[in-house]
């Protein structure tokens, strides 16, 4: 699984940071901590965003290229049967007191009327056009996040759809529970260093 990590590491500026650097960025609302894995400072929300969904992932080279097409927002899987059809959207999950939610860009499947109306309307996203669609990446640090029953809501600022996972079980996804309650500081930079450091380095 290949990770693509924007939270910003400011290694390079280390040196002009201090603990009192960090908490003056945790009261202007911007997350910030000194890494317990690498010692650094990891500064701004984090965002983490998976490249295909893992129902491409798991196809052959072979597959990959005669079955399947995908783009950074687009992807579509063709079996003897069916065609699935994909597409990238973001996962907010707010953290108390701070101004930028912690940020997963997942995929989704989706229908292909679905999918049809959102490429067409790529360029020029209809406000209050939204979809039904199935999560299809595994989250790491959660239980298994995989077809988790989502709404998504086109932006039409530029930006990628918002995905609202559906709420109201008594027997809520943690991850459900995390995106209506949001997390604490403490729970966004547990999440973070687990994927920065532990994920990736099972991943390679
Ligand atoms: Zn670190």
């Amino acid at each position: 699984m290949k990770w693509e990590a924007r939270c910003s590491i400011a290694s390079n500026k280390q040196a002009f940071y201090t603990l009192n650097t960090v908490k003056e960025l945790e009261m202007a609302g911007i997350f910030a901590y000194r890494c317990g894995s690498c010692d650094e400072i990891h500064e701004g929300s984090p965002s983490f965003g998976f490249d295909e969904p893992d129902h491409y992932a798991c196809l052959t080279d072979e597959q990959k290229a005669v079955n399947a097409r995908i783009t950074s927002d687009f992807c579509e899987i063709t079996f003897e049967d069916r065609t699935d059809f994909f597409i990238r959207a973001l996962l907010e999950v707010p953290i108390h007191g701070v101004s930028e939610p912690f940020l997963w860009g997942v995929w989704v499947s989706i229908s292909q009327k679905s999918y049809e109306r959102y490429v067409e309307t790529y360029d020029a996203p209809v406000e209050g056009d939204g979809f039904f669609g199935w999560v299809c990446n595994s989250i790491p640090w959660y239980p298994e996040t995989r077809n988790l029953a989502s709404d998504i809501y086109v932006q039409t600022v530029g930006l990628r759809p918002l995905l609202r996972l559906h709420s109201g079980n008594t027997d809520d996804h943690p991850l459900i529970l995390d995106q209506v309650n949001g997390i604490t500081a403490a729970k966004a930079q547990q999440i973070a260093e687990f994927v920065l450091h532990t994920a990736t380095a099972a991943a390679t």
